[in-house]
């Protein structure tokens, strides 16, 4: 019997299905993407340092990690992983999050970042339609999560993300693809970067030490990008709540990394994850709610 759905349930529903495969590539990009950037800077100072000393550079070792090569392994035992185990969230559930080959466990962050990207990119088509302001939300939004989880592994947030984001976020207010004015994007984006980069360096000149790094500028000028001027004092208010309730809870479990250093770039995706679930100028009073302050 066939099932009708009303048109817009239906790409609700797509953009759900999606949103799972794309976040199954996320999976790809977060775990791949800062050893290509470690690979291409050991090859540069390679080769810098042979040219100082007069000498060929020498050959790279191994072929170079891309994207799409090699193709996904265990990185337990090397068993190349096929088809029908990297379904996402379903065979990660069917193999009960375990390698068939060797039964090492398979980290529940995969399927996890699978659902999230899914649950957004149905939630930015039910909220914003299938048109084109639906669709660069889905974008948006997939990059912010791999940005958020590359930061939050490495403490990098990569140039080739957050620039295009910031283009992006341009680029949709130009197009009108975003409910966002030209005038007020481009005003968030400059004012997104200076205000972090003055904090930075008001910091840097008083204590001697680097509070965050050039990528944080670069993902609040995005986010300024996306959501207009008028959005960056609600943003990084919201991030900072959340980076110390989040740092306090890491501290409570004695869980903070060696230095204690906690990357910012994870709580300003956040807080544009809450302007984008809860509108940048109600998100603040809401996150305050939550926490019962
Ligand atoms: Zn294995």
């Amino acid at each position: 019997m066939p099932v009708f759905l009303p048109a817009d349930t239906a790409w609700v529903v797509l953009a759900g299905v999606l949103g799972l495969l794309v976040g199954s590539f996320l999976n790809v990009v977060i775990h791949r993407l800062p050893k290509m950037m470690e690979a291409q800077w050991d090859a540069e100072c390679a080769a810098h340092l042979a040219a100082r000393a007069g000498q060929e550079p020498a050959a790279p070792a191994a072929p170079a990690l891309t994207l799409a090569r090699p193709a996904s392994r265990c990185p337990h035992c090397g068993h190349g992983i096929r088809w029908f185990e990297n379904i996402p969230v379903i065979s990660w559930l069917l193999l009960r999050g375990r390698c068939s080959q060797c039964k090492a466990p398979i980290g529940w962050r995969y399927p996890l970042v699978e659902l999230t990207t899914g649950a957004l990119f149905a939630w930015c088509i039910h909220h914003w339609g299938a048109g084109t302001a639906g669709w660069a939300w889905c974008g948006f939004s997939a990059t912010l999560l791999s940005l958020a989880l590359i930061d939050w592994d490495t403490t990098f947030l990569p140039d080739s993300l957050t620039l295009p984001l910031l283009w992006a976020g341009l680029l949709a207010a130009a197009l009108r693809w975003t409910p966002v004015a030209l005038h007020d994007a481009v005003w968030g984006a400059a004012a997104g970067y200076l205000s972090l980069w003055s904090v930075y360096w008001a910091f840097r000149l008083a204590t001697g030490k680097e509070g965050m790094g050039y990528g944080d500028f670069k993902l609040l000028a995005a986010l300024g990008a996306w959501f207009g001027w008028q959005a960056l004092v609600p943003i990084i208010l919201a991030s900072s709540v959340i980076g110390a309730v989040v740092g306090i809870a890491l501290k409570l479990r004695s869980s903070l990394r060696p230095g204690g250093y906690i990357p910012f770039g994870p709580f300003l995706a956040g807080a544009g994850f809450a302007a984008l679930l809860l509108g940048p100028q109600n998100m603040l009073g809401s996150i305050l709610g939550l926490l019962g302050l």
